[in-house]
């Protein structure tokens, strides 16, 4: 195997090898309480979402520092990692649907708490089946689609069947709704963001007062990112928030405002992609070791942090173009990236190397570093 170990704890931060992930831990800290805070003086859970960093010891912070009630897994594979690593609260806020996956969650709740969202009928049949193998509960959400267009039945009546099957099948408990609006969440203008949310509110809302009527109550409100929990949050509809990238951020999410231009909530950057200067054999230009196997750029390139005077302008695949008009960088200068989108970008390393005042205090795995099954 590589050796893909850039740090060692106690290490100056100078001596860290690189292209590697960088976790500023003040921020990050910051970023955890600020949220925990939140969700308590609101009276709301907070089940953070761990696509964000796939990782069981940020998970744990979240929950021992920021009162997370638990995590979001997108995978299967990405929750059976973080179980095993000790995290006992689990939602796939997903699918699950084909037979070897049902049969590994369905095991997997012989281990943990385990819930998971259906938007089929015949998929809770399926559930039903393995929970009841395995002698487990297995918590079911009803998916509905508040305008993301991706997973998710009809809000109302469709919503409705589907949780009557589920209440009434052996092995799975009713336990609410998951509606995500993902759409909205990098919405850039906040009035435009809010009309999103309105309708989504309202629709979950109308579904929660229907199942109620038919004799469902909706333990779980779920739903939410980093983009719109304020609003969700204050709904007086939604109880269970998802937000993920609140605990790194990244350069697309500091292009989403809040009221008065500001950046939404007040969360800092805390992740950067650690870079060095390897070629400057041109003047106007430095050429640095983070190409796009060191990130992802779908949300844009990155942006150098702290600096105005240099521009990360294009990425092949381990090169990285710096302009550099004032020639001011040379070789082995370092340089922090706030990587376009926090999450995939995650996903491309195995180590994130927590810093605080110029050393290497934490080295954490990606646990579930590409676990995508
Ligand atoms: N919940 C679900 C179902 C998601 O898919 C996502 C992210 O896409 C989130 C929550 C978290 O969103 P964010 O990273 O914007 O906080
Ligand atoms: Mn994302």
């Amino acid at each position: 195997m590589a050796n893909t170990i850039p740090a060692a704890v106690g290490m100056p931060v100078e001596e860290v090898d690189t292209p590697c992930l960088v976790v500023d831990l003040d921020a990050f800290e910051r970023n955890v309480e600020k949220l925990g805070r939140y969700m308590k003086e609101h009276g709301l859970r907070h089940r953070a979402h761990a696509k964000t960093h796939k990782s069981s010891d940020i998970a744990m912070i979240q929950m021992e520092r920021g009162g997370a009630c638990g995590v979001c897994c997108q995978k299967v594979s990405e929750a059976e990692a973080l179980v095993s690593a000790g995290i006992r609260d689990v939602l796939v806020s997903n699918q699950v649907v084909a037979p070897r996956k049902i049969e590994r969650l369905a095991a997997l709740a012989t281990r943990a708490r385990v819930l998971v969202c259906v938007d089929d009928i015949g998929n809770v049949d399926d559930l039903s089946a393995a929970a009841v193998k395995y002698g487990v509960t297995l918590e079911c959400l009803v998916e509905i689609d508040v305008g993301a267009g991706r997973c998710g039945v009809a809000p109302g009546e469709p919503a409705v069947a589907i949780a009557r099957r589920i209440a009434d099948r052996p092995g799975l408990k009713f336990a609410g709704l998951q509606a995500y609006q993902g759409k909205a969440q990098h919405v850039r203008e906040h009035g435009e963001r809010r009309t999103l949310i309105q309708q989504a509110i309202d629709d979950t809302k109308r579904t929660v007062d229907l199942l109620k009527a038919d004799g469902l109550s909706c333990d779980i409100v779920a739903g939410a990112g980093t983009g719109s929990f304020e609003m969700e949050g204050a709904s007086g509809v939604y109880n269970e928030l998802q937000c993920g990238s609140y605990v790194f951020m990244d350069a697309d999410y500091q292009r989403v405002r809040d009221e008065g231009d500001k950046p939404i909530s007040a969360f800092e950057n805390s992740l950067f992609i650690l870079t060095s200067v390897m070629s400057k054999a041109k003047k106007e230009v430095a050429i640095c070791d983070a190409g796009l196997k060191a990130q992802s750029v779908d949300s844009g390139m990155p942006v150098v942090f702290g600096r105005s005077d240099v521009e990360y302008l294009k990425a092949s695949d381990e090169h990285g173009v710096i302009a550099d008009p004032g020639n001011v960088l040379r070789l082995n200068d370092r340089l922090r990236l706030i990587p376009g989108h926090c999450d995939p970008t995650v996903n491309v390393y195995d180590w994130l190397v927590g810093v605080r005042n110029g050393r290497v205090e934490a080295l954490w795995p990606v646990t579930a570093r590409g676990a995508c099954l």
